[in-house]
């Protein structure tokens, strides 16, 4: 019998003790949370909500990027937030890069469409020239406008029209108008096959053909 209460009472202390141990694990993690939730919070410029401190880089892409004061760089979500684009950036121009994504607010803006898919086989040499008459018409126009350029993701067709835009206006090599716009859009990158286009263009842009 002695041996049996033994037996019983250390079953119960191991039990104790697992009990403060899984306790101890719970406590921790709650502290882990708790320092995750009071990182440093920094208030969003273009929605005036409160983010995390690190989770603010990937909370900017939710907004078009500003390149230029004058012109925006973003994707298919941005385009189709009205509050975003009349009241927050006063968007006046929108140039639409991709094929699958309508215009929304045809009443609000005026738009230009490329008809563009994001594959490397697609030309955007010969409409770049289009393109960008359109964005300098923007920018001249009489009210100084603002436009976004914008495809489904921001990431390769409407960044390689602005980079074609850094390259042609605003003489910058490629390299430099893409390292400038992905300092402000990391996920920025024309596909390979807009990257050789723009690359020609730069310099047929750069050494006119005498
Ligand atoms: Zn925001």
């Amino acid at each position: 019998m002695a041996f049996l209460k033994e037996l019983a009472s250390k079953s119960a202390k191991l039990q104790e003790n697992e009990v403060t141990h899984s306790a101890v694990a719970t406590e921790e993690s709650k502290e882990q949370q708790k320092e995750k939730y009071q990182s440093p919070v920094k208030k969003c410029p273009r929605c005036e909500t409160d983010i995390l401190e690190f989770e603010f880089e990937s909370h900017l892409t939710n907004h078009a990027s500003e390149i230029l004061p004058w012109l925006y760089l973003g994707a298919q979500r941005n385009a189709c937030n009205l509050k975003e684009l009349k009241e927050r950036i006063q968007i006046t121009h929108i140039l639409n890069c991709a094929i699958e994504v309508e215009c929304y607010f045809p009443n609000d803006f005026v738009y230009k469409k490329l008809d563009l898919d994001d594959v490397k086989t697609e030309n955007i040499t010969d409409l770049v020239d289009d393109a960008l008459q359109f964005i300098v018409k923007c920018k001249d126009s009489e009210k100084k406008g603002k436009i976004l350029v914008h495809c489904a993701q921001g990431i390769s067709r409407s960044s390689s029209i602005v980079i074609a835009y850094l390259i042609k206006h605003e003489k910058l090599t490629y390299e430099k108008a893409l390292s400038h716009v992905k300092s402000i859009r990391r996920i920025a990158q024309p596909n390979s096959g807009f990257e050789e286009q723009l690359r020609k263009l730069e310099k047929t842009w750069i050494s006119p053909t005498i």
